[in-house]
């Protein structure tokens, strides 16, 4: 029987963080002027990553997707890809970026054998990227993205983590952009995790309201479409056929179908995104497990698991439900070292 756990949902997606290091700090991802990072010797090499894989596709993973902090700052990543596309198991093997990074390499990660990109990007007003993100990078982003198309990359996917007040009036012009270049926007609704420690609910757009302001920039309400799965956005037909996503996790938290966990750079495995503890696969690699014993103990640890991170803290009274503690509680519950 496929493993399943405690509420009958199976293990099958993967995001590895390939490192906790960024290049660029998004006020709602890393907003402190001073990040201790995780020691060198800690971080998983890509050997001990290729093992980690092997075990969690034994139990049913075939979605893989790479992650960070900003997983095109890892050296020679293009190697890490074409082992990891190499693996039969993998059937969807896709890398979050924030796009800085990765013009030069769009073309060797394709040939590598990565599948597909999604590209973070919540602004295309410079002086606005500036602000959240403390870079004046903006160009680099739009190359990265030209660069995927080029590269001859489908599929790809603009991601907007939508704020109010920030930019949440740029909801069209990032589908034009999106357009533009082939890639499906995303609108995501802010989430309280991590280094979101300015965090209100304020700030969130609903989806509710990304519809309705949809529906009055296109003269018809966008139609959703059939069989989500355990994907995290609601697919919609725009009505000038053209489609993009939401992802509600704020208001419609969708952790029924959550077939998803996290492996950080170090080795720490997070079966939610709000986990307040880990499972340490790294010390376990490093004492000198074999792989039989691997896969028993990522078995037992899923089999158990219960999290439902997103809809618990739906359930919180708005008065409780302020920021989750920052990097003063653990850097392990940061988002650019869990992975988003
Ligand atoms: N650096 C890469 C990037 O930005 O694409 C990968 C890591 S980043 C942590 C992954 C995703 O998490 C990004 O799309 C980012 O926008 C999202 N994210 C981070 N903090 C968030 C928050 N508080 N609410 C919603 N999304 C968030
Ligand atoms: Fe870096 Fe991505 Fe976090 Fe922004 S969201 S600070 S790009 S890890
Ligand atoms: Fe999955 Fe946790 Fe996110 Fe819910 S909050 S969807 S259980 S990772």
């Amino acid at each position: 029987m496929a493993l399943a756990d405690h509420h009958r949902r199976p293990l099958r997606s993967l995001r590895l963080s390939l490192t906790d290091r960024c290049n660029l700090r998004c006020a709602y991802c890393m907003p402190e002027e001073k990040y201790h990072w995780l020691p060198r010797a800690d971080i998983l090499q890509f050997e001990e990553l290729s093992r980690l894989v092997d075990a969690f596709t034994a139990l049913g993973v075939d979605r893989l997707r790479l992650t960070g902090g900003e997983p095109l700052l890892r050296q020679d990543l293009p190697e890490l890809v074409a082992a990891l596309a190499a693996k039969p198991a993998i059937r969807d093997l896709a890398l979050t970026t924030n796009g800085l990074r990765l013009a030069p390499v769009a073309s060797a990660l394709r040939r590598a054998g990565l599948d597909r990109i999604t590209l973070s990007l919540d602004t295309l007003d410079p002086a606005r990227f500036q602000r959240l993100t403390r870079r004046d990078d903006l160009a680099r982003a739009l190359e990265g993205l030209a660069a995927a198309q080029e590269a001859g990359f489908t599929g790809t996917k603009l991601n907007m983590v939508v704020i109010r007040g920030f930019n949440d009036d740029e909801l069209l012009p990032m589908l034009v952009l999106g357009r533009r270049y082939g890639a499906q926007v995303r609108f995501i609704e802010y989430m309280d995790v991590g280094g979101a420690s300015g965090w209100s609910m304020a700030q969130v757009v609903p989806k509710q309201e990304i519809l309705e302001r949809l529906t009055e920039a296109f003269g018809a309400p966008p139609e959703p479409q059939a069989g989500r799965g355990s994907a995290p956005a609601t697919e919609y037909r725009l009505a000038d056929g053209s489609a993009c996503g939401i992802i509600a996790s704020t208001t419609e938290p969708f952790c029924g179908d959550c077939d998803r966990s996290r492996v950080t750079a170090d080795g720490m495995w997070f079966l939610c995104l709000y986990a307040v503890a880990g499972h340490d696969l790294r010390g376990l690699i490093r004492r000198g497990a074999d792989d039989a014993e691997l896969r028993r103990h990522l078995s037992q640890v899923w089999s158990s698991r219960a999290d439902r991170g997103a809809q618990e803290r739906a359930a919180l009274h708005l008065e409780q439900r302020t920021a989750q503690p920052g990097q003063a509680a653990s850097f392990h519950h940061e988002m650019h070292v869990r992975g988003g």
